[in-house]
């Protein structure tokens, strides 16, 4: 069991939006409550709650974003949320009550709760027990993962979450390791496993000038995704540059710093492809 942590005392729960810069907000949890929390999952770290997203699931959504995430984009918007202790400790029950709230109105404008990130796999076990805690209450949920860490979720786990919002960039495995650091294995296989099952994929796929608009590459992923069968959507977003301020004030390297946003005929242009495989993309 983890013993019970003070709420932080300075910064609420609830952010205006991820885009705030959140750091350290963990630190001084002990290393063995950390241990503790992963493997049991009775406590998370959180970056933030946010409400009325409209972009994060079908409807409108109250938002957790969790921090950790092993994945280094080089596009990522949000690297604030890489390190787990820049999160909040938060208690299970607690982060359930939080989205309990909003049941009613959840349900009156068909939306939900959705899990976030970083990547809310990497504490899988409280992910585990808070998309079940919120599907008790009979709200809608959805995970939105690299897949990494998909394995870690028991088949009676997949069975809590209604949507899960996979982000794929790449379906070649060079590219995917220049890209994010990582292999791209482990995503395509959760994408596999949750095509077997017949469970609901939206993909969301971030258009990068320069680093993921092939459009050939793009052709071939869409392959892939096509082929799957479950894959309800790809959204398209086009890269912008709001999360800058947060590779600078965290003092990393940030390699797209001259990168312009994708014109609208560009990112048209990507749907199309992934239409002319069979897709639905907006
Ligand atoms: S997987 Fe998501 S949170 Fe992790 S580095 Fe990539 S964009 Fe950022």
């Amino acid at each position: 069991m983890v013993p019970p942590m003070p709420e932080h005392q300075t910064v609420g729960l609830e952010a205006k939006s991820p885009f705030e810069l959140r750091v350290h907000l963990g630190d001084d949890v002990p290393e063995q409550t950390v241990r503790e929390a992963l493997a049991t999952g009775d406590m998370g770290f959180v970056h933030s709650f946010t409400t009325g997203s409209a972009v994060d699931g079908p409807g409108v959504r109250v938002v957790a974003w969790t921090t950790g995430c092993m994945w280094r984009c080089r596009y990522c918007h949000n690297p604030d949320t890489w390190t787990l202790s820049n999160g909040m400790p938060v208690s299970v029950a607690r982060a359930a009550e939080e989205v309990g709230k909003y049941r009613e109105g959840l349900k009156v404008m068909k939306g939900g709760f959705t899990l976030s990130g970083g990547d809310p796999l990497m504490q899988h076990r409280f992910a585990a027990k808070l998309l079940a805690a919120v599907r008790k209450m009979g709200i809608h949920t959805t995970i939105e993962t690299n897949g990494y860490y998909g394995d870690k979720l028991s088949d009676a786990e997949l069975d809590t979450i209604d949507l899960v919002m996979l982000g794929i960039k790449t379906w070649d495995p060079v590219r995917h390791q220049a890209l994010t650091g990582m292999d791209v294995t482990p995503t395509l296989d959760f994408a596999r496993r949750l095509a077997a099952r017949r469970q609901p994929i939206w993909i969301r796929f971030v258009l990068v000038p320069g680093l993921t608009d092939d459009m050939d590459d793009l052709a071939r992923t869409a392959e892939f995704a096509a082929a799957l069968g479950n894959v309800e959507q790809v959204e398209v977003l086009p890269f912008h540059q709001m999360g800058k301020f947060k590779w600078e004030r965290l003092g990393l390297s940030y390699s797209l710093t001259d990168v312009q946003p994708p014109t609208a005929e560009a990112t048209e242009r990507a749907c199309e492809v992934l239409r002319r495989a069979g897709l639905k993309a907006h």
